[in-house]
């Protein structure tokens, strides 16, 4: 189930003028990028109670840089009613997305990348092997 922190337009709070240029919104995809087809619906759009939600993330993944761009790409989702498709109704340009994940800050708790094998996982490569190679190829 998709989940997003969205609100409409109209429901949000006042904000600094200079982010609220119309002309610098990005362009609205209302056809559905896997299928073609028009009809569509709004899937997820911030309300006043995910509002307060998005901001948070947006402050603790991308120090509050997604908050800056609520007016020119505000987070809406579209669904095709055709074949189930969802996306972000205004996208990121090349220059914003490069920004946001540069800005992007790992969550949870850091883990190891890499770890030795345990006994069972070298049994059954072990196993694999000898199935893949039976015949032709020794196991090495
Ligand atoms: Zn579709």
């Amino acid at each position: 189930m998709l989940r997003l922190c969205i609100e409409p337009l109209s429901k949000r709070s006042s904000r600094d003028p200079r982010e609220a240029q119309p002309a610098m919104k990005s362009h609205a995809i209302d056809t559905c990028p896997a299928c073609g087809q028009s009809n569509t619906r709004i899937a997820a759009e911030l309300t006043e109670e995910r509002s307060a939600r998005y901001s948070a993330f947006s402050r603790v993944k991308y120090g509050g840089l997604l908050e800056t761009w609520l007016e020119v790409i505000p987070p809406i989702v579209n669904q095709c009613l055709a074949c189930g498709h969802c996306w972000y109704r205004y996208q990121p340009d090349a220059d914003k997305l490069r920004l946001m994940y540069a800005s992007a800050r790992r969550l949870g708790a850091t883990t190891l990348r890499s770890r030795s094998p345990t006994q069972a996982m070298i049994s059954e490569m072990k196993k694999l092997r000898r199935i893949v190679y039976s015949g032709d190829h020794p196991p090495e």
